[in-house]
């Protein structure tokens, strides 16, 4: 409580009321236009015109002048539609300590030595050990700790996918006993690594197909999440290839158990908008750094593209937009992790694993589903309860 004021009456004084062209953009989620913040005073979030979540009343939005105006009065960033990745240039954090930690980390990792500890690292860079693990959450979205597993387990996988056998690997890569990897490659792999090089034995993977234009989609999951989704021509020839990926797999068409899923990647390929995509589980084995470049996909808004460059940077790593490149065309799980939104700087279109002429259709269905309000499907099955946790 501040001054006696409840936290709905403070956030309805902050800013000012909303004018009609920014009402119009916030109701009909327009991304495009001039960029502005909105704190809903009913939930104390701040949110950007484009955001995915549910309209607020009209007399719930107040207009600030920046991220800061809305935190200073107690709102909190939307997780939807992230104002803090659009909106905060100004006060975003030096990325200059999280360079230097992950360089170091880097150097100690690659030569075998004595990985250093959280505390080590913050009394290098003179930087409150609180304050780098903020840091790092804010450019990365991980803790120093995860970041140092997640990359640990892609040296891991890189090593298992050339040949090297599961002990040497679990050795070289600085993994104190078996069970600590395979620990950490439930968390950071998806499958854990001796099931993936056995052609996935002993999972069991249900599939389905979902209609889609001109062509189906082939949907597969684990019971942990979306393990693939394949787009094509022919329901025949993508279980064919499902099953050649998974070789050891048991395998199993079950419209049932997926047709919520399904239901959502038949929308999203039409252009409507199906925000709880973004909260599907998937349950692929990928290096630290693809599961990055997917995770800021997802966080691209429906409707909208971005350049390869602007997602390198976005996954701190400026520079690398070849490598988003590859891990967009190797991306498991189109239309649900939207790489099609993925985009060259001159907005030309480069590799899609189906072709140029799907991505091109993706593309123009969200930019027509925008156009035409973005409707959202009233059905919301119960998608996630589907796959059991962990
Ligand atoms: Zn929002």
């Amino acid at each position: 409580m501040l001054g006696g004021m409840s936290e709905s009456k403070r956030l309805a004084a902050v800013g000012r009321t909303v004018n009609d062209a920014e009402w119009e953009a916030i109701s009909a989620r327009r991304t495009k236009g001039r960029p502005f913040l909105f704190v809903v005073t009913s939930t104390g979030i701040v949110c950007t015109p484009g955001c995915p979540a549910r309209s607020p009343g009209r007399d719930r939005v107040r207009i600030v002048s920046g991220l800061d105006e809305g935190l200073a009065a107690g709102a909190r960033v939307c997780l939807r539609c992230r104002p803090d990745r659009l909106f905060g240039a100004a006060s975003a954090p030096s990325s200059a300590p999280v360079q230097t930690a992950i360089a170091r980390l880097t150097a100690a990792l690659a030569s075998g030595d004595e990985v250093p500890t959280e505390r080590d690292l913050a009394g290098e860079l003179q930087v409150p050990e609180r304050r780098l693990r903020e840091l790092f959450r804010e450019s990365l979205g991980v803790t120093p700790r995860a970041w140092l597993s997640a990359r640990r387990a892609e040296m891991l996988r890189s090593r298992l996918a050339d040949g090297q056998d599961v002990s040497a690997a679990l050795y070289d890569t600085g993994y104190g006993s078996s069970s600590a990897a395979y620990e950490a490659a439930n968390g950071e792999l998806g499958m854990a690594p001796g099931r993936y090089r056995g052609g996935a034995v002993g999972e069991s993977i249900h599939w389905t197909i979902a209609p889609i234009p001109e062509g189906v989609a082939l949907v597969a999951a684990t019971e942990r999440g979306l393990c693939s989704i394949r787009l094509g021509h022919d329901a025949e020839a993508l279980a064919a290839e499902l099953r050649a990926e998974f070789p050891l797999a048991t395998l199993a068409r079950d419209d049932d158990a997926l047709a919520g899923v399904a239901s959502i990647v038949s929308d999203l390929a039409v252009g409507r908008r199906r925000p709880e995509a973004d909260s599907l589980p998937i349950d692929v084995y990928a290096t630290a750094f693809r599961r990055r470049v997917w995770e800021a996909m997802r966080r691209i808004p429906f409707g909208e593209t971005r350049s390869y460059r602007e997602i390198a940077s976005v996954v701190g790593a400026p520079g690398a937009a070849r490598a988003v490149g590859t891990a967009c065309a190797q991306n498991p799980i189109p239309v649900v992790v939207p790489c099609h939104r993925v985009v060259g700087s001159d907005g030309s279109l480069h590799g899609y694993a189906s072709g140029l002429a799907r991505k091109r259709q993706l593309l123009d269905a969200e930019a027509e589903g925008v156009a035409g309000g973005g409707a959202t499907s009233a059905a919301r099955p119960a998608i996630l309860s589907q796959f059991t946790p962990d």
